[in-house]
């Protein structure tokens, strides 16, 4: 017997080699039976509630408010005086440190709002830990650094808050919405209601009390729970002076007829349906964990996602299995275990969505890729899906699907590719993968997207600022830009 023979002797192989469950603990979150809505600084009994679940288990987790419309006039009215005696007084400096204190309060408790948010939305923890928390805390710093800096952001314009923002936000970043909202609106020195989607209230709740901690004066920030309907009745208070919304582009479009003619200023961030482009000079393994990034980061529930990949016709064979031997590694599994890559679709209604999306792609003709996996019995899920011969009038070719699906079209030219990438309704994203910066910046002066990635995909920073084209929607989250829609100048008036 050789030496290596008898070490293998003695060192069993396991017959598996699948990972071992690493799950995060639970304990670190605390949750209430019931909430109520946060007004005023303190917590307003609802007269109507529903119950919030987990996806991944249906395990209801809380019971919360359905704000009616005279709970949310009464947040708004909290606002209102907030903003008027006190808010907008203080100096900018002061402002400042609120939000320099809530960014501190997000690290510190990053822990409890990343289990939280994985629970209640059903995104993997090590996104909400290493993504959605760290992009949550960096927007407060950020926005904390301007509040006293305005005159310069702007100068000559002598900026002025607008008063009370009404916030309508959606539930796939519950947290990092809230922050993308909430901390350019206070930097700029407006008082807030904000109103988290009815699937994923829990984070927004539990951010109360870190507004509690703060010391953030009661009434500049309040939170109604709620539906639809909610969010309706926000959008039509007349002591709004400003809604901000990220959602689907037709309750966007519902918004904007609504608030035709009123003079409440609005910015809207849509729907997308990006095109992911590939270039045959550009590194493939990098692009193919792009492509991944692009889709199937957030089980896809991403505006900005990548969801149409467009390869060049000479290297469609090497990406496509290079892409379907990637897709086997992928875990999907409980959002709340360290090593799931695909967490549980958010709700019930939304897995129905994306079903009837893949039917209807079947259907039209295309060729359907699904990894082998076991998916829970219990929860909401689907398995990442990738389809093959795509025609551009498909509809998992034109529609927002806003699930791991990912359908892959081909181009020849340059032109070409961007004849394609733009011809959607949409113009949030798009990502291009080349080793030539020259036509980097080409495909960028061509693509009509509000963010061009170039070799990466889904990055995000405070400083840069986000928003679309068309029906993606108007105005700019992020960076300088960010402020703007909370700001008048000495020029304009917010209500005429
Ligand atoms: P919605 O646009 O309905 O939801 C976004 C937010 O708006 C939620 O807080 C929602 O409340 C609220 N809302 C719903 N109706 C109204 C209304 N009439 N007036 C004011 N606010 C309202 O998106 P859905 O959650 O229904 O998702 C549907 C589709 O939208 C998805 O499949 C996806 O394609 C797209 N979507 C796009 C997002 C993006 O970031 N671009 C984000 C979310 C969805 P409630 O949660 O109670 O419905």
């Amino acid at each position: 017997m050789t030496e290596l023979e008898r070490k293998h002797d003695r060192t069993p192989v396991p017959k598996e080699w699948a990972y071992a469950p690493a799950p995060e603990s639970r304990d670190v979150v605390s949750l209430d039976d019931r909430y109520g809505h946060f007004v005023g600084g303190t917590w307003l009994e609802p007269s109507e509630t529903y119950t919030t679940i987990s996806p991944a288990s249906e395990e209801p987790l809380a019971e919360v408010g359905q704000a009616t419309p005279e709970e949310v006039e009464a947040a708004v009215a909290a606002a209102r005086d907030a903003f008027e005696n006190g808010w907008s007084g203080i100096s900018a400096a002061e402002r400042a440190k609120y939000l320099f204190r809530i960014a501190r309060i997000l690290q510190e408790r990053s822990r409890e709002f990343a289990v939280l948010e994985s629970l209640n939305g059903g995104k993997p923890i090590k996104e909400s830990r290493d993504v959605d928390l760290p992009l949550a805390a960096a927007h407060f710093f950020y926005y904390a650094g301007w509040a006293d800096k305005l005159e310069y952001a702007f100068p000559n314009r002598r900026p002025r808050p607008v008063g009370v923002a009404g916030q309508i936000i959606p539930w796939n970043f519950p947290l990092l919405m809230l922050s993308w909202k909430i901390a350019p609106a206070l930097a700029a020195g407006n008082t807030v209601v904000l109103k988290p989607a009815e699937t994923t209230p829990l984070s927004a709740l539990l951010f109360a009390d870190v507004l509690r901690q703060a010391e953030l004066p009661p009434g500049v920030v309040n939170i109604v729970t709620g539906d639809g309907r909610t969010g309706a009745a926000l959008v039509k208070s007349e002591g709004v002076d400003k809604i901000a919304f990220t959602g689907s582009t037709d309750v966007g479009k519902a918004i904007q007829r609504e608030l035709a003619g009123t003079g409440k200023k609005l910015t809207l961030e849509l729907g997308g349906k990006a095109a992911n482009i590939i270039f045959d000079d550009a590194a493939l393994d990098q692009a193919v964990e792009g492509i991944v990034n692009g889709i199937y980061f957030n089980q896809g529930h991403v505006c900005c996602a990548g969801s149409r990949l467009l390869v060049q016709e000479s290297i469609y064979e090497p990406v496509i299995e290079k892409l379907k031997r990637r897709l086997t590694t992928l875990r999907v599994g409980d959002p709340l275990d360290k090593n799931t890559d695909v967490g549980a679709i958010n709700s019930k209604q939304q897995l129905e969505k994306i079903r009837e999306l893949v039917e209807s792609g079947e259907q039209e003709g295309a060729e359907i890729y699904q990894p082998p996996c076991r998916l829970p019995e219990k929860g909401y899920w689907f398995a990442p899906t990738v389809f093959t011969n795509v025609a551009q009038s498909y509809r998992i070719a034109q529609e927002e699907i806003f699930g791991p699906v990912l359908s892959v079209l081909t181009f020849r030219t340059p032109e070409e590719a961007v004849e394609k990438a733009n011809n959607t309704p949409y113009g949030l994203s798009a990502g291009v993968w080349t080793e030539k910066g020259s036509r980097i910046l080409w495909m960028a002066a061509h693509l009509r997207a509000g963010v061009v990635w170039a070799n990466t995909f889904n990055r995000f920073d405070p400083s840069s600022p986000f928003g679309g084209y068309k029906e993606s929607g108007f105005g700019r989250e992020g960076g300088r830009h960010g402020l703007e829609p909370y700001l008048q100048f000495a020029s304009a008036e917010v209500k005429g």
